[in-house]
């Protein structure tokens, strides 16, 4: 099963979010100066025809009480890689779009978290609590249709198509909804009296094909309900990391540590889970003036346990002079090696034996999140040097 998920009226909820007085108004992002059009705007503000790439003067003149803020990309980016970074703790296969968007390949985790609806809803609810905006969920058999589910229920939506329905819903699904469909195909597509994509079936392949070319292919494929395209995650094999924005600037080591430790938890369970171990870690800091510094070790071995990866971020943390408000930690993990390749071991006896140890641990963490869910158990760690 393919999930798709997309932020509600992502950049107008953010500008919400950060300011409650633009709360349940007309918001507009975009440029007001010039040609600008709108990146995005409010459900409030949709309620008068406001639309994206819509030209700001014509968004004026049709909510004149409009509040138009210009974009904060940088802000956004931050959000969208926490709400990334959470999504790798449901499935392994994360592939991200947009700032907004991404797919997940859920077929695997149904041991773990129980069938698409308790996932679909699980994701939701994370989401919300971690940087409280709404998302529309939609889960299908194949991806095309993930992302059709998704748009149905918006706002705040979840949708699923089961493979029981799926035939059902194609051939009741508007073709114009079918990604690539633009407008001159549906001119086309109307010609042949095609509507819905089950009418796609009408037609014998060759006649499709001769007259669509290329694309005839793949709406014939569409309308069986076949979609080859799997969830592709970039990015997944150069670097692993968890970040959050504060929900108050700090200078308090003590308290960046915590999250640390959260950081360094998500981070080693996803690489115990890919079965990889990490050469170097990487810290990440951004300070309330949005500067953005990190500090990287290589470590000797390699590895995939949350002690250790949190110990060294300890340590990048200790040597970096924190004189300005921090608003947001992460820690990454790159240079990654197989679990089963060679590692190299330069550690005394004793270390690798505590080495090892953490590795029980991290086994037993593991295996108690997997079966009672990811709060069962909490680090009591806080560890000092
Ligand atoms: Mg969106």
């Amino acid at each position: 099963m393919i999930l798709h998920l997309d932020m509600d009226a992502f950049f107008a909820s953010v500008e919400q979010l950060d300011n409650p007085e633009l709360k349940g108004k007309p918001v507009i992002v975009g440029k007001s100066s010039g040609r600008g059009v709108v990146t995005t705007a409010s459900y409030e503000a949709r309620k008068y025809g406001v639309h994206s790439a819509m030209p700001i003067f014509e968004a004026k003149k049709k909510c004149p009480q409009g509040i138009i803020v210009p974009g904060r990309m940088e802000r956004y980016k931050e959000i969208s890689a926490e709400i990334i970074s959470l999504l790798g703790d449901f499935s392994p296969l994360v592939e991200q779009v947009s700032i907004d968007e991404a797919y997940l390949d859920i077929s695997g985790c149904r041991k773990i978290f129980g069938g698409p609806e308790k996932i679909g809803a699980d994701i939701k609810k994370k989401i919300k609590a971690t940087v409280k905006l709404s998302c529309s969920v939609g889960i299908a058999p194949v991806k095309f249709l993930a992302k059709i589910a998704s748009d149905m229920k918006k706002p705040d939506g979840l949708t699923i198509i089961t493979s029981d329905h799926m035939p059902e819903f194609i051939d009741k699904l508007d073709i114009r909804k079918v990604s690539g469909v633009g407008k001159s195909m549906t001119r086309q597509l109307e010609i042949l009296g095609i509507r819905s994509l089950g009418d796609i079936k009408k037609y014998s392949e060759t006649a499709l094909a001769n007259r669509l070319g290329k694309y005839g292919h793949r709406l014939i494929a569409f309308s069986k309900g076949i979609d080859d395209s799997p969830v592709t995650p970039f990015n997944q094999a150069k670097s692993i990391s968890a970040e959050n924005t504060l929900s108050m600037d700090t200078l308090d080591k003590e308290e960046l540590k915590v999250y640390l430790l959260r950081h360094a938890e998500r981070v080693g369970r996803q690489l115990r889970r890919h079965k990889l171990r990490a050469g170097t870690i990487m810290l990440k800091i951004k300070t309330a003036e949005f500067k953005l510094f990190t500090r990287s070790m290589t470590i000797k071995e390699p590895t995939q346990s949350t002690e250790i990866i949190y110990r060294k971020a300890v340590t990048l943390l200790k040597n970096f002079r924190v004189d300005k408000k921090i608003r947001l930690i992460g820690v990454g993990v790159s240079s990654f090696l197989l679990e089963t390749g060679p590692v190299q071991m330069e550690l005394f006896e004793e270390n690798r034996e505590q080495a090892s140890n953490w590795e029980k641990v991290d086994r037993a963490v593991d295996g108690i999140s997997e079966k009672y869910g990811k709060h069962a158990v909490k680090r009591a760690s806080i560890y000092d040097e």
